[in-house]
């Protein structure tokens, strides 16, 4: 095996998310392979514990309070990451929110809230990392869609609409920006246990144990699962993968 092949040291990564749930598993990954962070989210207590949780064992890890759904605050993370840490070479679009409803019962600014926090924050982001990626030489970027980029869902048309286009949104930058060397990937998580699927649990009877019938490896996924997909697709090992969608999901999406 070539060295280095999964070395980020000396590389600088944004994970939006970054503070807890599929985000904190994968910022984990990144740190462990000597990334510096930057976690980007609301909540500054979490981002906070986050921060605290990812100096631990190795690099530097800072947080950036910023809505991403805010074209001028992303600008503006953006800008005092590369003031702060030098670079940008990796960016995770994790941020992610659910409302479920069927369609008939959803109303606009709810469809609003879902597309911009899913959809919309990605494109933010992304162009705000471009030029910085671009000038040195090539980046990374790892969008995080879901098992409802694949199959319809009843219960979240916006969510589902959201994640849809993520895939899309993938494939178009991986297109636009290969000759930038900028390699652009969607991991299409199953169903992991997290706040955001806890809520889910509490809202949608039986759920957890459909979720455990119908995924051959028999369990949730854990956050922890995602370190090992995301330090491929932010390290040299994955320069020749780009405008792919990765399910991580212990099988749900190839069950008969
Ligand atoms: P969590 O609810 O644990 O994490 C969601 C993260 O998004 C939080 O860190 C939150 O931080 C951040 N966030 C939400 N809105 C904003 C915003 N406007 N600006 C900045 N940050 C924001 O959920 P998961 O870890 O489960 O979800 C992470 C991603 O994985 C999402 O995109 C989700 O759709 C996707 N996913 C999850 C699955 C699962 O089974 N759990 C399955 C498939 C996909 P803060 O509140 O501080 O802003």
């Amino acid at each position: 095996m070539a060295a280095g092949l999964f070395d980020l040291s000396g590389k600088v990564a944004i994970v939006t998310g970054g503070n807890g749930g599929i985000g904190l598993g994968m910022a984990r990954g990144l740190a462990a392979s000597g990334a510096s962070i930057a976690v980007v989210g609301r909540d500054e207590a979490k981002s906070a514990a986050a921060v605290a949780d990812l100096s631990k064992n190795s690099g530097k890890a800072i947080a950036v309070p910023t809505d991403v759904t805010d074209e001028a605050a992303v600008a503006a993370m953006a800008g005092r990451i590369l003031r702060e840490l030098g670079r940008i070479d990796i960016l995770v679009n994790n941020a992610g929110i659910n409302i479920r409803k069927p369609a008939d019962q959803l109303n606009i600014s709810e469809w609003d809230r879902v597309i911009n926090t899913n959809l919309t924050s990605a494109f933010l982001c992304s162009r705000a990392v471009h030029s910085a990626m671009k000038e040195a030489g090539g980046g990374k970027i790892i969008n995080i869609g879901s098992m409802m980029s694949i199959f319809g869902a009843s219960f979240a048309p916006a969510y589902a609409a959201s994640k849809g286009g993520i895939v899309q949104f993938t494939r178009s930058c991986a297109v636009a920006w290969a000759s930038d060397n900028i390699q652009v990937n969607a991991v299409l998580p199953g169903w992991i246990d997290t706040e955001l699927t806890r809520q889910a649990r509490e809202q949608v009877a039986g759920l957890h144990d459909k979720v455990l019938a119908r995924t051959p490896a028999a369990r949730w996924g854990a956050p922890d699962d995602f370190a090992g997909i995301a330090v491929f697709l932010a390290s040299p090992a994955s320069d020749f993968v780009t405008g792919t969608a990765i399910p991580v999901d212990g099988g749900f999406s190839v069950m008969g």
